[in-house]
């Protein structure tokens, strides 16, 4: 937790700031066409009981399309992230003023932030230019990173390939990279990132990791010894439509775009797409939600070109589907409260992971069941894995605990990789030494 708890009413901007936001606002739209945040706040709440846990999950009806969590309403030891509007802003801080809930602005001014972000990339880009070579601590687009994949395979092909799964539901290439020594169908590790389109810090954690495992194979005793036996397969963009819409036009995007005729809402929440629980608590059967499950499991291209994929590969013995933010490491179930079979393995494996990684930049990470340490979710990826026999998966909540949230500062990408990249290497040498 960060900053300084306050609470009640937060500071207003004084009404000639006001203007000057439209204003700048209206000027930013102009120029770019994206969608504008100026004078959004992200609000942390601390709810003290489940009356006002639910009093939050209201707002999602009272003001539909208007409240943004960015960490849902879980259980009260959690706290509660939303970005709210700068239009709602009077409204909702009114709304936990009256029922007594404590919140505090974790995040002043979005815009601020996506402008800084944006400064970051552009100057990086001149730089990468310049020198002709890609930057791993800075953010890219869809095309960008597609274009480093090429690079990349061309560049490594004695290790590296790249395989065409399927489409998206806007036609986009779904790829993924092949890290292999030989053999066929041998068993497999399954990374993917990128799922939420906004959790940009995924994409760029999977690309070092990627690079990370072409520089230290044949250095790590360990990444040599798996990559003799084991297949690694990462899809980095896992939901390209998406991605691409973060970059053109709103930032803040979670789930694909895939549209129905006489649906109002565009997108499903590709993480309450699996066949596991589907429909259950936890995802929701609204389309204009952010955790709309879709119309039936695995109706989306994205979900479906993966369950394909790993079905008839039939070898795969860890999956680890990466997301942001909260600093978690889970694994099975998040559609229910019941221990898996191999809970007790699982946990001690989550524990020496998250002890890994807190030796490398002193980072805190929670772990245990998805349902028990964050909340009920039905229908994502780990559930399905575990359901289809892949014993080993697991999920992370990468950086970090809400200071910055989705618009985690490019500087922190390498350091996220690197601590990511002892936690990953713990779960694959588990995985390597208890073959099953
Ligand atoms: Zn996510």
């Amino acid at each position: 937790m960060q900053g300084t708890p306050r609470q009640g009413q937060g500071p207003r901007p004084p009404p000639v700031n006001k203007w000057t936001l439209l204003l700048s606002s209206f000027i930013l739209t102009a120029a770019w066409g994206q969608m504008n945040f100026t004078g959004d706040q992200v609000l942390r709440i601390l709810a003290k009981d489940e009356k006002q846990l639910s009093l939050l999950r209201d707002l999602e009806s009272l003001k539909p399309q208007k409240v943004d969590f960015w960490r849902g309403p879980a259980r009260p030891s959690l706290p509660v992230d939303m970005r709210v509007p700068f239009s709602e802003l009077d409204d909702i801080k009114a709304y936990l003023e009256s029922h007594g809930l404590a919140y505090r602005i974790m995040i002043k001014n979005v815009q601020v932030l996506l402008d800084e972000e944006r400064e970051a990339m552009a100057k990086a880009r001149r730089l990468e230019r310049s020198t002709s070579s890609f930057s791993y601590s800075s953010y890219h687009t869809l095309e960008e990173i597609y274009s480093w994949i090429d690079n990349f395979v061309t560049e490594h092909s004695d290790i590296v390939s790249k395989i065409h799964i399927g489409n998206s539901f806007e036609n986009r290439s779904i790829l993924v990279l092949k890290f292999s020594t030989g053999g066929s169908q041998r068993p497999a590790i399954w990374i993917d990132t990128g799922i939420h389109s906004r959790e940009w810090i995924t994409h760029a954690t999977g690309i070092w990791t990627a690079k990370k495992i072409v520089s230290e194979y044949g250095k790590d005793s360990i990444l040599t010894d798996m990559l003799k036996a084991m297949d690694i397969f990462i899809e980095l963009v896992t939901n390209p439509d998406g991605f691409a819409f973060t970059h053109s036009m709103n930032r803040l995007w979670r789930k694909n775009k895939s549209s129905r005729p006489g649906v109002l809402c565009i997108g499903v929440d590709l993480n309450r797409n699996w066949n596991s629980g589907f429909g259950g608590n936890g995802s929701n059967s609204n389309p204009c939600s952010e955790t709309y499950h879709g119309p039936s499991p695995q109706s989306e291209p994205e979900v479906a070109a993966i369950v394909d994929f790993i079905t008839s590969h039939g070898n795969f013995k860890a999956l680890i589907s990466i997301h942001s933010y909260s600093q978690m490491l889970m694994y099975p179930y998040g559609h229910s409260v019941e221990p898996i079979s191999n809970q007790k393995e699982l946990y001690s494996l989550a524990k020496d992971a998250v002890k890994a990684l807190y030796k490398v930049h002193g980072i805190k990470y929670i772990f245990g069941s998805i349902s028990t340490t964050l909340y009920v979710a039905s229908g994502v990826t780990v559930d399905w894995a575990y359901d289809s026999g892949i014993k080993y998966a697991f999920t992370f909540e990468l950086r970090d605990t809400g200071r910055y949230g989705f618009l985690l500062p490019a500087t922190q990408i390498i350091p996220t990789a690197q601590e990511t990249w002892v936690a990953l290497r713990t779960i694959m040498e588990h995985t390597l030494n208890h073959p099953y």
